[in-house]
């Protein structure tokens, strides 16, 4: 009975250490002195929650979203440093124009005697130059100046034009088409302008230009008209638009 009393004595010893180690969380000491193998020992799940916690935390952003605005700012910055570049047209400088003749256009003709200077007229002499051509045709400054005057007169002049030329001459322009007139009192033009166009109008029995060259002031005291004739044949060898 000893004996057996002895060994049951033993295996009770064991099992109440065996249900001492399931039952206690603080296992170490105790399974190493009951001989229970690591593998078996319970409180192995006991512990593990614990070493979680101080784990890695998983699911950092990623800077994607940097980049990509990184990107779009070097687009932009690429897009505003393009330049269109234009390229430059050739500047080609226009002639310089110090007096034309007064009427552009190539089929022109001065008319016979009666249209000259000093041919007779009913009560007085002609005071100008005509010069024919088709209705229409421009009628342009001979010389730089500013536009004196301008008006209409039925039986006579028709619609007409004074210029103040800058070489203080004044130059007349009459018949001149209705409606025409590019310029009014006061217009500075340069030489070769357009002022208006040939036409017909006020006593005249086809289009034509009737053209005074006037020294000392347009019927002003002193004043008087010269022949014309002379200047327009100078005038008519310089160059001018077609
Ligand atoms: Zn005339």
């Amino acid at each position: 009975m000893a004996l057996i009393r002895g060994k049951t004595a033993r295996t009770l010893i064991t099992l109440c250490v065996a249900l001492l180690v399931a039952i206690t969380p603080v296992t170490t000491a105790l399974a190493d002195s009951g001989g229970a193998s690591p593998g078996d020992q319970p409180g192995h799940k006991i512990k593990q929650p614990d070493q979680e916690s101080g784990g890695i935390v998983p699911g950092q952003p990623k800077p994607r979203s940097k980049k990509k605005a990184s990107k779009k700012k070097t687009t932009k910055k690429k897009s505003s440093k393009k330049k269109k570049t234009v390229p430059k047209k050739p500047t080609v400088a226009p002639p310089v124009i110090t007096a034309s003749f007064p009427v552009w256009g190539v089929t022109w003709t001065y008319g016979d005697a009666d249209m000259r200077f000093g041919a007779g007229r009913s009560g007085h002499i002609h005071q100008g130059q005509d010069v024919a051509d088709a209705e229409g045709t421009p009628i342009v400054a001979p010389k730089a100046g500013e536009v004196s005057w301008t008006s209409f007169q039925e039986g006579g002049a028709g619609y007409y034009l004074v210029l103040r030329g800058t070489d203080n001459r004044d130059y007349v322009f009459m018949h001149l088409q209705k409606g025409s007139l590019k310029v009014r009192i006061g217009s500075i033009v340069k030489a070769g302008q357009r002022l208006a166009s040939m036409g017909n109008t006020g006593r005249s029995s086809g289009s034509h230009l009737h053209f005074e060259i006037w020294l000392g002031g347009w019927y002003e005291k002193g004043g008087h008209p010269i022949d014309p004739l002379p200047q327009m044949k100078a005038w008519e060898k310089l160059p001018r638009r077609s």
